[in-house]
């Protein structure tokens, strides 16, 4: 199941949410894991940072892509 992150429009706080790809496409939108509000908002990230270079052997490669689950 793939995680998306969001950010909480009333105290800031930012934090992933693991939903499957049917909920996130309804726009089912999770509260505040912080405050508990639920004006939380999709924060869309750059999953792979670009900070030149290659070679971290961070397994995370793997993880995006894909969201073949059938
Ligand atoms: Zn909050």
């Amino acid at each position: 199941m793939p995680a998306y992150d969001y950010v909480c429009r009333e105290c800031g706080a930012r934090f992933e949410v693991r939903m499957s790809m049917a909920a996130y496409a309804e726009s089912v939108t999770p509260d505040c894991e912080q405050c508990g509000s639920s004006r939380v908002e999709r924060a869309f990230t750059a999953v792979s940072v670009l900070t030149g270079g290659r070679g971290g052997g961070a397994s995370s490669a793997a993880s995006c892509g894909s969201g073949r689950f059938t």
